[in-house]
């Protein structure tokens, strides 16, 4: 049986198995009591919005009574995408926030994310304070006359809307008429993204549009899994094709022949987007493309990189008031929509690109200037990763004085030829390799050299 698996970005398991009601009820207890320690007098408000999984209404209704069991108000959204959350939370000046997704994992999966009040994920400190809570079971109950109440909101979708349409040109968008498939993988997406594309006087054809957490085929968003897609664009002459994660915060894209494009380029034609009008700073996390260093240096601008986890990239962008950032993996952020990635901001910035340029998916990737970026894993329980990593370092240290090493997050090393990185997962018992190259024997060897050291 897979164990409960509880990180810093948060909890997954197995629903009937290691997650379930009575678990639920715990965390919100844990939840609450931390709340309660961190608010004061002040009675906290904690907004919980879960993916379309039908495990989520459960857990919620355990999460809602555990927190209420230590006094907080809670605000039930329902099924709502994960940046929704985080900006309802923010919006509704909640002093907490917990999203139900197991994210890109498969159906049998849910897990519990705990949000701050600006909606970005705790730092490392305060997640394991709401662990140590869990662990002890030293709740800050309240009596029969205090306990919290539970209120239901649905404005979620519509003010999600209106504020990434704040920040888009609207018209523009609109007189393109651009015709876009939509694979919301039956999940938390669906209704919102569609209204977004109506709003942007898109010609849509939704594919996986209702959110029935039934997922149409394996959830992450990557080449294997999206070929139906492709065929989709390809037979309604589409001009793009937007596929989402089942919690929405994830894009990937297919261009106008039906390609699957890869999600690195989501966050680069965002950037491209971004830099086109303006210089500055962006944000990414050290798995992330050269391409955009390539896209902010010629706009003159530079590019902050920080661990993986995308409230390390969140803050880095707070803190060096960045004007994009993200993640390789299909994430996009604009602080001013929510300090978080979500899929709807990458899908305003690509169509106002593609719009402002008149040119297509294609001739725009066409563009940028091309690496190969190998990704690959390999099995390994989580007391074995740092053994593993320490044999990967010493083995680099001693290499050779062109390697550069960074161990903020695992290990990368960047060398004149290409990087690649180790690191351990934060939600699975697996490590991670990705290289990237100018060409991809060159990508390859870096990922087989790690590899061979490992002895896997
Ligand atoms: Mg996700």
């Amino acid at each position: 049986m897979a164990p409960l698996i509880i990180s810093i970005s948060g909890v997954r398991g197995i629903v009937g198995e290691t997650l379930g009601a009575a678990e639920a009820v715990v965390w919100g207890q844990a939840y609450g009591t931390f709340l309660r320690y961190l608010n004061g007098d002040k009675r906290p408000t904690v907004c919980i919005g879960r993916d379309s999984r039908p495990s989520g209404s459960m857990l919620a209704a355990g999460l809602a009574a555990g927190l209420m069991a230590t006094g907080c108000e809670v605000v039930q959204l329902g099924i709502v995408t994960t940046p929704g959350a985080a900006l309802m939370t923010r919006f509704l000046k909640a002093d907490g926030g917990v999203v139900l997704t197991a994210s890109h994992n498969p159906i049998e999966w849910n897990g519990i994310k705990f949000l701050r009040h600006d909606g970005i994920a705790y730092p490392a400190e305060q997640a394991r304070q709401i662990h140590r809570h869990y662990h002890d079971k030293q709740f800050r109950l309240e009596k029969a006359t205090n306990t919290g109440k539970s209120r239901e909101e649905s404005r979620t979708h519509a003010v999600h809307i209106d504020t990434v349409l704040q920040y888009c040109d609207v018209n523009l968008v609109s007189s393109r008429r651009f015709k876009a498939v939509l694979d919301s993988i039956n999940g938390a997406g669906c209704f919102v993204t569609a209204n977004l594309l109506s709003r942007l006087g898109c010609n849509v054809v939704h594919i996986n549009d209702q959110p029935t957490g039934l997922f149409a085929h394996t959830p992450e968003p990557t080449a294997e899994n999206l070929a139906d897609l492709g065929a989709v664009v390809k037979k309604h002459k589409a001009d793009i094709g937007f596929a989402q994660d089942p919690d929405a915060d994830r894009l990937a894209l297919i261009d106008e022949t039906g390609r699957y494009i890869g999600e690195e380029y989501t966050l680069a034609l965002a950037a491209k987007y971004v830099f086109r009008k303006k210089t500055g700073k962006a944000a990414a996390n050290l798995s992330t493309s050269r391409m955009i260093d390539d896209i902010a240096a010629s706009a003159g601008g530079e590019v902050i990189r920080t661990p993986v986890g995308e409230a390390h990239v969140a803050n880095a962008m707070l803190e060096h008031h960045c004007i994009i950032g993200g993640e390789g993996n299909g994430g996009v952020i604009d602080p001013r929509v929510v300090p978080v990635r979500d899929s709807l901001v990458g899908i305003s910035m690509v169509l106002q690109l593609m719009a402002e340029t008149n040119k297509t998916v294609s001739e725009l990737v066409a563009e940028i200037p091309r690496y190969c970026m190998i990704k690959t894993k390999f099995a390994c329980p989580q007391e074995k990763t740092a053994a593993v990593l320490d044999s990967v370092m010493h083995h680099y240290r001693q290499a050779g004085k062109d390697m550069r090493i960074d161990t903020r997050d695992g290990i990368r090393i960047d060398g004149p030829r290409g990087w690649v990185q180790l690191r351990a997962s934060n939600t699975e018992p697996i490590m991670r390799i990705m290289a990237e190259a100018g060409e991809e024997t060159v990508a390859q060897q870096l990922i087989a050299d790690i590899k061979n050291i490992a002895g896997v």
